[in-house]
């Protein structure tokens, strides 16, 4: 694919759709894991933040990349718990990234790095602290690299989630428990591996929940 052509041109719309429908069905599952390794809140504050989207899609009526991503944005902006914020300014870094009506993979991949250094600037996580910076950061790296596509960047953001399980964590509150977190995959890294599935599906027009098979407790 030619990184300076803009993509599908409904590509913000299942994007948005099939990271809804993601976390419809991984939800639970991903609370589970904050339960295990940090408060047990993220399965409820992701809950929170998917009806807000919904909400804020039908009161903006997105017609276009950057209005859906802005959904998105606002959606976990109004949302509790640190991964509400970090996720509502990193949306709204990628909302930001395209001129056109839809994105191009160069205008995206510009986004995402935008959004790791947002994140970054705000949670102060490096890779390796069992955070989504885990996930984010080998996502810009693969889409950033030449012929990098959205589904590289897909592939290497879940080697990165998975990467979170036998380390343990020094940012939010899965520190707190120490070596409770060991072996258990932080639940924002997954999260964020599996919108970035769900980005190299909508490349194809998808809208299906994104392949969360190699989500497990870690190992
Ligand atoms: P809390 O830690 O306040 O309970 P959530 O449960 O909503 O927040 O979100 C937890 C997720 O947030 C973690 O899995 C991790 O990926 C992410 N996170 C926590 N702290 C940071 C940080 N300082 N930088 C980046 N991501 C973070
Ligand atoms: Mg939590």
């Amino acid at each position: 694919m030619n990184p300076s052509t803009a993509l599908d041109p409904h590509f913000g719309q299942h994007w948005t759709e099939g990271m809804l429908a993601t976390f419809a069905v991984e939800a639970a599952r991903l609370g589970e894991l904050d339960r295990l390794s940090g408060d047990g809140d993220f399965g409820r504050n992701l809950t929170a933040a998917y009806a807000r989207v919904d909400q804020e899609i039908t009161s903006a009526g997105p017609t276009v990349y950057r209005e859906w991503l802005t959904c998105v944005s606002r959606g976990f902006l109004g949302t509790g718990g640190t991964s509400g914020p970090l996720f509502g300014m990193f949306f709204r870094e990628l909302a930001r990234c395209a001129e056109g009506d839809e994105p191009t993979l160069e205008e995206l991949a510009r986004g995402l790095a935008a959004g790791l250094a947002t994140v970054q600037r705000y949670g102060k996580a490096e890779v390796g602290h069992k955070t989504m910076v885990d996930a984010i950061s080998p996502a810009v790296d693969a889409l950033g690299a030449p012929g990098g596509s959205l589904r590289d960047a897909a592939e290497a953001a879940v080697r990165g989630a998975r990467s979170t399980a036998p380390i343990i964590a020094r940012r939010g509150r899965a520190s707190y428990v120490g070596e409770a977190s060991l072996g258990v995959l932080d639940p924002g890294a997954v999260a964020i591996a599996l919108v970035i599935e769900a980005a190299a599906g909508a490349v194809d027009g998808s809208t299906a929940p994104a392949d969360g098979s190699w989500v497990g407790s870690g190992d």
